[in-house]
């Protein structure tokens, strides 16, 4: 069965910064010694540029792929600072370059902290990964059919993804 939009796709995977992969350095992520991931194809599950390359394909293949930033998490934009209430953050020890979680109306949201004040701090709203063009390998474990539930919620049901 081939990977195309409404279909669930169980994947292994490693994903490097692309430039430290070429100079042979550790991969950011691996789901290897770990369950593979299961995504819904054509919801906005994953980044375009890996859902992209796995169009078409089939349980068993591997392959490897560049993804530049523009199609993974984005190109880095300038202005992105954002001054908020230190109290917004549950964890009490930042420092200027680690990233924190920041709840936002639109759900919890990566940021990078910039600057620490007394009671705000600076942050920067721009992913983490924003900037970056990575590399991916992966393996496609299984490919099937999503329920008609799946479709509806726009995510996976069971392995590898929601409970509920
Ligand atoms: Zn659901």
């Amino acid at each position: 069965m081939k990977i195309e939009k409404d279909r669930v796709v169980r994947f292994h995977y490693t994903v490097s910064e692309r430039a430290a992969h070429e100079l042979g350095q550790e991969p950011l992520e691996s789901s290897e010694g770990r369950d593979p991931l299961a995504i819904l194809i054509g919801h906005g599950n994953i980044i375009p540029g890996l859902e992209t390359a796995m169009d078409g394909r089939e349980a068993g293949e591997k392959f490897e792929v560049d993804v530049v930033a523009a199609d993974a998490y984005g190109v880095r934009q300038e202005g992105l600072t954002q001054r908020v209430p230190k109290k917004y953050f549950k964890d009490a020890r930042l420092e200027p370059g680690m990233q924190a979680v920041l709840p936002t109306n639109f759900g919890p949201r990566a940021v990078t902290i910039q600057k620490v004040g007394m009671s705000v701090v600076d942050v920067d709203l721009n992913h983490p990964m924003a900037g970056k063009d990575l590399h991916f390998a992966v393996e496609i474990v299984e490919v099937r059919e999503a329920s008609a539930e799946e479709v509806e919620h726009g995510h996976v049901h069971g392995d590898g993804g929601h409970q509920h």
